[in-house]
């Protein structure tokens, strides 16, 4: 579903990204583990091209997105959602209001949205809550509305930027919890990347060790993590 193959990276004298491949199957939850500066939102920001690697190939759902400009990569990338550390949320927007932002920019007109937005929001367990604004909710509900709005365009892939380090141990179970779900009833297939090895051992079918922008293992997660 994800195929990265040979993927560089550089900021200046920084290498960021030292020949990456990658390969997610339809269906899994596919972790990245790795310490602070290993190069795993360079990874998670290159596999959505919101980062142009310097070289090497990225293809999403048979798609070669490192192929595409800029106009058919916004179209790509509307069935690639993505959900952030700290929610990315709208302030000035209530919930329903920022679930609904991916739509309005694809055109999807009132009455969808609307409807759509309430599937949503019923989802991942926050119907009733759509008039509510971000700062009416705990972290983990915020994470709730990250999640549904990532999931509007009906992705095929949800990429997931440290979702939960944010969070407290309690809510990082629910929110996992949900992860896992969305991932078992609607077969999405997750990318994640995480400095927790809880996450990790928690809802992942395999996982890669990164570090200083290489991979240093990748395996399915009974090979590579032993769990006591
Ligand atoms: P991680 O997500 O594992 O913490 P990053 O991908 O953020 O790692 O960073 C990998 C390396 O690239 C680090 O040395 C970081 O400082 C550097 N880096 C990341 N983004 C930029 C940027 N926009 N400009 C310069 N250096 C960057
Ligand atoms: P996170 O852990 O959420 O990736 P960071 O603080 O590592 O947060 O990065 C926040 C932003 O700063 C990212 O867009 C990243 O690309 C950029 N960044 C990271 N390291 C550097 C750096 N050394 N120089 C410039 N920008 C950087």
């Amino acid at each position: 579903m994800i195929e990265a193959s040979g993927l560089r990276k550089l900021y200046g004298q920084t290498v960021a990204l030292d020949g990456v491949d990658l390969a997610v199957r339809q269906g899994e939850i596919f972790g990245v583990l790795g310490q602070s500066g290993a190069g795993k939102s360079t990874l998670l920001r290159c596999v959505n091209l919101l980062e142009r690697p310097d070289s090497g190939t990225v293809t999403v759902a048979g798609r070669e997105l490192t192929k595409l400009g800029e106009r058919e990569l916004n179209q790509a990338r509307q069935r690639i959602g993505m959900v952030h550390q700290h929610f990315a949320l709208l302030a000035s927007r209530t919930v329903a209001g920022n679930v609904a932002f991916p739509l309005e920019v694809m055109g999807v007109g009132r009455r969808e949205r609307d409807q759509r937005v309430a599937e949503l929001l019923e989802l991942v367990g926050l119907g009733g809550r759509g008039k509510d604004h971000p700062r009416q909710l705990s972290g983990g509900q915020k994470q709730r509305v990250g999640i549904a709005r990532a999931l509007a365009g009906r992705p095929e892939v949800l990429l997931s930027d440290e979702a939960t380090s944010a969070l407290d141990p309690g809510t990082t179970e629910s929110i996992l919890g949900l992860l896992k779900s969305l991932n078992r009833e609607l077969g999405l297939t997750i990318l994640l990347i995480t400095h927790e090895m809880n996450v990790v051992k928690s809802i992942c079918d395999s996982v890669a060790i990164m570090e200083n922008g290489r991979i240093r293992e990748s395996g399915g997660i009974g090979e590579l993590i032993r769990t006591p």
